[in-house]
């Protein structure tokens, strides 16, 4: 590959699989599409970039969230896409607030939004330069971009009633009607427009719309309304404005004046691809843009099982507190993931091995697991940990080591990083071990702790069982034990008594109590909102169960934040909010397989 980006050799990736849009990219640098590009230094209109030089960034991309709400998987999909792209190709990915809608938008998501795309590991700088921009900044340009269609006799302001409108629309299988106020001298409708903007008509009286062809087979392209009144506050203009661009009309033109060349987004919008191609040549034929004019090409967007993307349902979980915010473990938002324990490199492997389509479909969750595990594995420290304690009682133990001895273990931190050194702790005549590795009667096939039968402790002795305690109720409260002798782990002649079964233990004396959140799906169905079904319906009772357990004592000095795979029991992560030394807090981030028991 001739064009094959020198940044990404630099990096020494492994090589990743072509997908359509890195086809599209590297076809339109071998072809030099782009080559000629100005950039004047910042957005503009086609004067400003041609005063400019030619452009360093090879192409131009953009991630430009509305700030209506906290950032989930789906736009991590989108991030990563992005800036993943424009990182690959020499080029450079533009963070834009997509605040055109004055009613929604709040500064509070806008700075959730910038730490998610930074916690991912992407930032929107090139050349030390930022390309951080809110699209309220081109509220004149666009303004100017409607005169300018007016002018050319491509727009029109249309006072129809908002009933009329819709009946004239037509349908699939009907041409719409020409408004009444369709032929509107220019003149007219300059004058018109001016009063949209100086606030003499009130919100829904009248909007400007773009003059197609309402017999156009894309219901889009009859006639879009471009502009509507809202007298409204926006969080960035104030009472500026109360005139603000739809959307469709919005977005191609801020892609222009930021000179992106491949404007990535989802499905939904192939459908608006002819309006924002049709719209960008009108606009570089009155030239207040540049050609080469950006272009969309749109992928499926993510659909992940057990998972609500849509921000107004996950809203409503926080409103009727089945979640206790947007951070909560269990919410698919990246601050909730991140709280759970996912790691960025994690989620960016995800968005990888799950590619980019144009072809909707779902993903099964446990890829997402699955790339959390492969991510941690390598990684995380290892921790004994007991989560359903039961005592176990070696009742030799004083005859055979000395009464109250404790006797040295270890473990390594990590078992294929021997550089990372081990942990250290104790093994004395009383420890705790897991409920389910003792069977008073053995079921078929378990070879744990039952009377009679061997088993080791891991790191430590073999020791073979004598029986159980229980309490009036009939419930066992302890196991007892006897250990034996010279079969410590590591010592020579350890192996010389062959057992089937190694349980996980910590030693009473020494044991750290923890809070443990062990966090389950939110949901039991794989599409809750499927078929319009109300999710709430689907909720999971137990999505969260709060247990105490105890761990080896190494692992009371962890910082808030630091990931561990548990033995035996899967990765948990000391929480970010709640955790400290005093009171120490881990969330299960997953278990070692993919399977429900924990
Ligand atoms: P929501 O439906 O949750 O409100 P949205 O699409 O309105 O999401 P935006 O803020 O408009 O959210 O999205 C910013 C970018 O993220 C857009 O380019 C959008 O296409 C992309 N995006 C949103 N949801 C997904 C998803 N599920 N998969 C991939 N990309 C997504
Ligand atoms: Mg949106």
């Amino acid at each position: 590959m001739t064009n094959s980006p020198s940044t990404s050799k630099d990096q020494a990736q492994p090589l990743k699989p072509s997908n359509f849009l890195r086809q599209i990219i590297e076809n339109d640098l071998s072809s030099g599409t782009y080559a000629n590009r100005r950039w004047g230094g910042s957005p503009g209109d086609a004067a400003h970039h041609q005063a400019g030089k030619q452009d360093p960034a090879k192409v131009r991309l953009r991630f430009p969230p509305e700030p209506n709400g906290y950032l989930h998987i789906g736009h991590a999909k989108s991030i990563c896409i992005n800036f993943g792209l424009a990182k690959e190709y020499g080029g450079v990915c533009h963070m834009r607030f997509d605040d055109t809608n004055p009613e929604k938008e709040d500064t509070e998501y806008v700075n959730s939004i910038l730490d998610a795309v930074q916690w991912l590991g992407f930032d929107w700088q090139f050349n030390n330069t930022s390309h951080l921009y809110q699209a309220s900044d081109y509220f004149e340009s666009m303004y100017k971009a409607a005169t300018i269609l007016i002018e050319s006799g491509y727009a029109y302001v249309d006072e129809q009633s908002a009933q009329e409108m819709k009946d004239n629309r037509g349908d699939f299988s009907k041409p719409g009607v020409n408004s009444r106020f369709r032929h509107r001298s220019v003149s007219e409708n300059l004058k018109r427009f001016q009063e949209m903007r100086d606030g003499i008509l009130s919100d829904g009286s009248a909007v400007l719309r773009a003059k197609i062809d309402m017999a156009h087979p894309n219901i889009n392209m009859r006639d879009p309304a471009i502009y509507r009144i809202r007298h409204a506050t926006h969080h960035h203009t104030g009472d500026k404005w109360c005139i603000y661009p739809m959307y469709t009309f919005a977005h191609p033109i801020e892609d222009a004046l930021e000179q992106i060349t491949h404007s990535v987004c989802t499905l939904e919008f192939e459908d608006q691809r002819p309006f924002y191609d049709w719209l960008l040549e009108r606009l570089i034929e009155g030239k207040l843009l540049s050609a080469p004019a950006p272009r969309q090409y749109e992928f499926a967007r993510l659909n992940l099982t057990y998972v609500l993307t849509s921000k107004r349902k996950l809203r409503q979980l926080i409103e009727e507190n089945h979640v206790t915010g947007w951070d909560d473990p269990r919410m698919p938002t990246i601050v909730g993931l991140r709280r759970r324990g996912y790691t960025p490199e994690s989620l960016r492997l995800f968005a990888e091995r799950i590619g980019v389509s144009k072809s909707d479909s779902w993903i099964d969750y446990s890829t997402l697991e699955i790339a959390l595990r492969d991510d941690l594995d390598p990684k995380a420290s290892r921790a004994s940990v007991v989560l359903d304690p039961l005592r176990l009682n070696i009742t030799n133990w004083d005859a055979v080591m000395g009464e109250g001895h404790l006797e040295p273990c270890k473990a390594p931190v990590h078992p294929h990083l021997p550089e990372r050194g081990h942990r250290h702790f104790n093994l004395g005549s009383q420890v705790w071990i897991e409920g389910a590795d003792f069977q008073e009667t053995p079921v078929k096939g378990f070879f744990r702790l039952f009377p009679g039968n061997k088993v080791r402790l891991k790191y430590g002795y073999v020791i073979e069982c004598t029986g159980c305690k229980k309490n009036e109720a009939g419930e066992i409260v302890e196991v007892l034990a006897l250990l034996i002798p010279d079969t410590k782990s590591g010592t020579p002649g350890s192996d010389s008594v062959k057992v089937k079964g190694v349980i996980t233990w910590v030693g009473v004396q020494e044991a750290a109590k923890i809070e443990v959140r062990m966090y389950d799906r939110l949901f039991t169905e794989a599409q809750p909102d499927a078929g319009g079904r109300d999710p709430l319906t689907t909720l999971n009772p137990n999505s969260l169960k709060v247990i105490s357990a105890y761990a080896e004592p190494s692992l009371l000095s962890c910082a808030s934040d630091e990931r561990f795979q548990f033995e035996r029991h899967g990765y948990f992560v000391s929480d970010r909010l709640d955790h400290s030394q005093a009171r120490p807090v881990f969330n299960k981030i997953t278990g070692l397989k993919d399977q429900f028991n924990s």
